[in-house]
């Protein structure tokens, strides 16, 4: 009978065997440490098996965030499946920038333009008790996922809309947008290679510069936003510039960039100063 040992030396013979792991921790149903104190414990034929049928979907491509249904992001554990992007750790740059931004106990309106899974949204939510926030989605099927992830944490202060970019929120204004939206230019052969290929393209690709949904987003922001209110959009490595320009553009102030941790510009944003439909003071 095979043990741990060997069944995870059969599947990545002598490479980085984490991805291995993993599976065999979801087919186990156990913490990483088990295995290692257990790794010569004989496994169960139904078990193996399972973990070998697994195994070859991960050779032939696809995530093992998808495998396993799960995906970790900011401080919470998030279902995934191949109807989302599978969350980014860059993408917790855009959560940061944006707590920094809202006070402690303040009680504002936030939104999450395009969720996904609702990472974005849900990480607020839970940071900032006292904000509500709106997260939409053009795709019903992620919606699905979001609330999913919304009530397996207890979130209460998220609401979820289904709509593309702007129509979900009319008539209504924010304190604080962000958005991860699609931003890859639709012919990059990234979109081709490896773990994103599983992913919805509508998630990923925006017409020939990757800019489409962006221009689109910061044109729409100064008519949702509250005078001085904030835009906070995540964006590909080399958008930075043309990001910015957009949002000067638009009449945006304190136009500026964030960098993550790899020291790409991933992050920029500025403050709304007039508003786009009327004066009203808010
Ligand atoms: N950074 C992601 C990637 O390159 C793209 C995410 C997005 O388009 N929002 O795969």
């Amino acid at each position: 009978m095979q043990t741990v040992r060997s069944l995870l030396a059969e599947a990545a013979p002598g490479e980085p065997r984490r991805d291995a792991e993993i599976l065999l921790q979801h087919v186990l149903g156990c913490e990483r440490s088990w295995l290692a104190a257990h790794d010569t414990d004989p496994l169960p034929r139904e078990q193996a098996a399972r973990f070998r049928a697994l195994w070859a979907r991960r050779l032939a491509g696809e995530p093992v965030a998808y495998l396993t249904g799960r995906r970790g992001f900011w401080t919470l554990d998030l279902s995934v499946n191949a109807d989302v992007l599978i969350p980014r750790p860059e993408t917790e740059l855009l959560v940061e920038t944006a707590l920094a931004r809202i006070p402690g106990d303040a009680a504002w309106d936030l939104a999450d333009l395009g969720t996904g899974s609702g990472a974005i949204a849900l990480a607020l939510a839970r940071e900032r008790p006292a904000c509500r926030v709106l997260a939409t989605d053009r795709s019903a099927e992620a919606l699905t996922v979001a609330r999913a992830n919304a009530r397996r944490h207890g979130i209460g202060n998220v609401d979820f809309r289904e709509g593309g970019w702007w129509a979900p929120l009319e008539g209504l204004r924010f304190d604080l947008i962000v958005s991860n939206p699609p931003y890859v230019p639709a012919a990059d052969p990234h979109l081709s290679r490896g773990d994103v290929r599983f992913e919805p393209r509508g998630a990923l690709a925006s017409g020939p510069e990757g800019l489409d949904d962006l221009r689109t987003i910061i044109a729409g922001a100064p008519a949702r936003l509250h005078p001085g209110g904030t835009l906070l959009l995540e964006h590909g490595y080399d958008q930075g510039g043309a990001v910015r320009a957009l949002l000067r553009a638009a009449g945006f102030t304190d136009v500026r960039t964030w960098r993550d941790l790899n020291g790409h510009e991933r992050v920029s944003g500025g403050r709304s100063v007039a508003s786009g439909e009327s004066q009203v003071a808010r």
